[in-house]
């Protein structure tokens, strides 16, 4: 495995940094703190404002954005290059210009609607969708439908040119704001589970939702409760055939999935908390200085490297044009259950100034070790939780016999 970049593409680094001096000022810096969060991993993707809109358009145009995507969806259509499309990360995190969007919409649906979607469901979403124009959210689960997603029981019924939905959906993330909901309904009722369903575009202004946020143990409304009441949705809203939902969404799950969970992520974490155990004093040392947790630090850095090395092997598996498979399916267990032990030892490190809230004099990591612990926790489950997870890459993975099923 070759870690260093061939000279081409030290060269193609040069030039992103040119475009980014050339595109994206200092006042731009200041004017979007927002977009420095991200570039930490921190917070989620705000409105676009005109500026950043403005740059996502020209880099798109470069082809430095939205590479996949056609240029006849606001794409830069280039032939794929992992390296170059993680040079392009790097530079842009570094210079806290704007990234991709990375939300449901942008990062789940688009690739949906490319693989699955007709010419006009494309040219209406995929562009104002990619630069935030419209946002998106994800009903999927249901009360009882959720590891068991096919079991979900909100259905559709074709009266004329329309769907009329009933039921209801729940874990929305992000309802309150979405302006479309890319959802699961039950259309075919009399074929076998997998097979009755079918992937729906829902305005969410349509009358008879009802959004309901719901609360969490952080404070925080995250998710919601999104009730459907004889909602009216045209039929051609359909992505894909009619009855093979399930196997549209499977497209955007592997999605989700890469959203959630990768190498960075945990690197991030792990490297905030061995900042955190030098700074941090115990009985007089700093934390860094105690043997159990350097303990505990190494194994975890032990995981972190894992990752990322697993990490390098889908980046190579993916520059030959292949699928990373069981390596991609490793990902989102490894990472997101490795960043939730790592924010963990941070908690453990911080002792009583965890709980110290946002704004506290002494809060460390302005206060947001608790909310981390929790979300990561969270992220975990999102997407597909640890023991599917583990099914998944037994059975599709390693040819494992499969789980007894009821
Ligand atoms: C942060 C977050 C964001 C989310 N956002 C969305 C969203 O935007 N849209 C959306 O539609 N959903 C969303 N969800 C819901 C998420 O997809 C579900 O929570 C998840 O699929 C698990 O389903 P469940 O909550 O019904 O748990 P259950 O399916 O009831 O599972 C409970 C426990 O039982 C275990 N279990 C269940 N079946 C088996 C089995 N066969 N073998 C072994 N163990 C099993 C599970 O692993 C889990 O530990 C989100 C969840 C989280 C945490």
């Amino acid at each position: 495995m070759n870690l260093k970049y061939s000279k081409d593409y030290q060269r193609f680094r040069e030039e992103v940094r040119q475009f980014i001096k050339d595109h994206w000022t200092e006042e731009d810096v200041a004017a979007n703190p927002q977009l420095s969060e991200m570039a930490q991993g921190l917070g989620s993707s705000p409105r676009t404002d005109e500026r950043a809109t403005a740059f996502r358009r020209a880099a798109a145009e470069r082809g430095y954005m939205y590479r996949h995507v056609p240029r006849a969806y606001g794409g830069g259509e280039q032939a794929p290059d992992p390296l170059k499309a993680t040079i392009l990360v790097e530079e842009l995190k570094a210079a806290k210009a704007p990234v991709e969007l990375m939300s449901q919409g942008p990062a789940m649906l688009v690739p949906t609607l490319l693989a699955h979607g007709t010419e006009e469901q494309k040219k209406q979403y995929v562009e104002s969708t990619l630069l935030g124009h419209v946002r998106w959210c994800q009903g999927y689960s249901e009360p009882g439908a959720g590891s068991d997603l096919a079991s979900l029981r909100t259905s559709g019924v074709l009266e004329g040119d329309h769907w009329v939905v009933n039921g209801q959906k729940i874990w929305t993330s992000n309802a309150r704001e979405a302006d479309m909901m890319f959802a699961l309904i039950r259309t075919e009722p009399d074929e076998p589970k997998h097979d009755g369903i079918s992937y729906l575009l829902i305005d969410m202004k349509t009358q008879g939702i009802d959004v309901r946020p719901l609360r969490q143990m952080d404070g925080d409304a995250h998710f919601n409760e999104v009730f459907l009441d004889n909602v009216r949705v045209p039929r051609d809203s359909v992505v894909g055939e009619r009855g093979q939902g399930w196997y549209v969404s499977r497209s955007t799950l592997k999605a989700e999935r890469a959203l959630i969970g990768n190498a960075s992520m945990a690197r991030r974490t792990f490297d905030g908390a061995v900042a955190l155990a030098q700074m941090t004093q115990v009985r007089g040392r700093p934390a860094i200085e105690d043997p159990v947790i350097r303990d505990r630090l190494t194994d975890l850095e032990s995981r972190v490297l894992a990752a990322e090395y697993n990490g390098f092997r889908l980046l190579t598996e993916s520059a030959k044009g292949h699928d990373g498979g069981l390596a991609g399916l490793v990902t989102k267990l490894h990472t997101s259950t490795l960043a939730h032990d790592v924010s963990k030892l941070a908690m453990n490190i911080s002792s009583d100034a965890a709980m110290l809230a946002p704004g506290e004099e002494h809060a460390p990591f302005a206060g947001m070790l608790v909310q981390s612990y929790i979300m990561y926790y969270a992220l975990a489950i999102g997407g597909g939780a640890p023991n599917i997870q583990r099914n998944v890459i037994g059975e599709r993975g390693l040819g494992l016999p499969r789980d007894p099923r009821r």
